[in-house]
């Protein structure tokens, strides 16, 4: 029972007209602020000024002598191989670098099964009657764009607290060879900030697949995204798919877009050997290389894994304080009221709010209207879609502190007036 629903009539008027009030007083501030992406802040941006300068006149060799001026290289150089093998628990036989963007590494992979097929399918995914992924939800809607971009029909996947609802996913799997894919943000998920359980990652390894050609597409952008020093583990589900007799079943994304620059970060692609290699001869095909200056620079700067994470120890010391902020604001504002819910997460970049069914559109636009802009409600399901119409998600990286709490205090208060509406109503 809502707090809402123990009030009398007047009493709901009286809570109803003073926030109303603190409502309009925002409007008067005409507040201008935008929390709707994950965007790394200015100051994670200057953690990594030194990627500018690291190399010189004369450092522009790779390790085997590539001149990383020059044409080549098209699955990248090997100490950056080296490099994202630490981070993608791979070995550098089973990494392919990229651009500057995994999610242009997925959508091209998607791209291609469906113009040309995959290594094990019997025909091009766009000559099939139907191809469908599965889409565990509320998630990353982008994801969700290519498959809508390219005719791939989505099939929503509940989340349980530590990933998909497996049962789910292995009945739909078992039965039908129409889906091809699901998509998995395994650690510190965008928006659920959930790492998938061991028992979770071992179902998806070894789940028995009607389609020969079915791949996991394993978005892992927040592996080394912790805001806490005891973050999860999440298994690699590279060896577990091995050990399962799957070893094509998987393919592992990363890149450094929240590590380095988000525009000029490097992406990376882990899979089996069979995979990489039909990969890059694909690859081959569309570029002639990659920026391997790019690649060199990040290794001068961060040189191990070990760099990586004292790196990330100082983006967190930026981000934790508005994580922390948003969190203790939503509990000053709306604790014990039961009109939301909220997640903790330990690491990634989002916070993810459950509101009352049919308030979240109202409550984004509300907010919207006395100036801060919100991932739109309903992003976080495929087709824009979200059944209950209750799911929020928060972006509080971007944002200095001040900010974020006008935002937050704001947000809050939206979410007090659109219950009492619909209480009202
Ligand atoms: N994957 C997830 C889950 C994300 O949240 C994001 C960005 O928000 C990306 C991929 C984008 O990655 P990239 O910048 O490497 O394309």
């Amino acid at each position: 029972m809502t707090e809402l629903e123990k009030m009398n009539d007047q009493m709901l008027q009286e809570h109803y007209s003073a926030l109303v009030h603190r409502y309009e007083e925002f409007q008067a501030q005409k507040l201008k602020l935008n929390m709707s992406r994950g965007i790394p802040s200015l100051d994670q941006l200057n953690l990594a000024s030194g990627l500018l300068d690291c190399l010189t006149q004369t450092d522009y060799k790779a390790a085997d002598g590539t001149d990383c001026r020059n044409y080549g290289g098209v699955d990248g150089i090997p100490e950056a191989k080296q490099l994202f093998s630490q981070v993608l628990e791979a070995s550098p036989n089973e990494i392919i670098i990229g651009g500057n963007s995994s999610l242009s590494l997925m959508y091209d992979l998607i791209a291609r099964a469906m113009l040309l097929g995959l290594p094990d399918s019997e025909t091009p995914w766009v000559k099939l009657p139907q191809v469908k992924f599965l889409c565990p939800s509320p998630g990353y809607d982008r994801h969700f764009a290519i498959c809508e971009h390219l005719g791939i029909e989505m099939i929503p996947i509940n989340y349980q607290h530590d990933g998909p609802d497996m049962t789910q996913v292995e009945q739909l799997v078992a039965a039908d060879s129409s889906i091809k894919g699901i998509w998995c943000v395994p650690k510190h998920s965008n928006p659920t900030g959930i790492t998938y359980s061991d028992a979770v990652v071992k179902r998806l390894a070894a789940m028995p697949v009607k389609a020969p050609d079915f791949r996991i597409f394993w978005d892992n952008a927040y592996t080394v995204h912790h805001l806490t020093d005891t973050p999860p583990r999440l298994l690699n589900i590279l060896d577990e798919c091995k050990q399962a007799g799957n070893p094509d079943r998987v393919l592992v994304f990363g890149s450094t877009s929240k590590v380095s620059f988000a525009g000029s970060g490097i992406a990376v692609l882990a899979s089996s050997e069979t995979n990489i290699s039909w990969f890059k001869k694909h690859l081959s095909i569309q570029t002639i290389g990659p920026d391997k200056l790019n690649q060199l620079r990040h290794v001068r700067f961060f040189n191990d894994l070990a760099g990586i994470e004292a790196h990330m120890r100082k983006h967190a010391a930026i981000i934790k304080p508005k994580f922390d902020l948003a969190i203790a604001i939503m509990e000053t504002e709306l604790g014990g009221q039961n009109l939301a819910s909220w997640s903790k997460p330990q690491g990634g970049y989002f916070i993810s709010v459950n509101t009352l069914p049919g308030c979240a559109k109202k409550i984004v636009a509300k907010t919207a209207a006395a100036g801060v802009v919100l991932t739109p409600a309903g992003a976080t399901f495929p087709y824009g879609k979200d059944p209950k119409d209750n799911n929020i998600r928060l972006a509080p990286t971007f944002p200095p502190l001040a900010e974020l709490k006008q935002a937050m205090e704001l947000f809050t208060l939206c979410i007090q007036l659109i219950s009492v509406e619909q209480e009202l109503e």
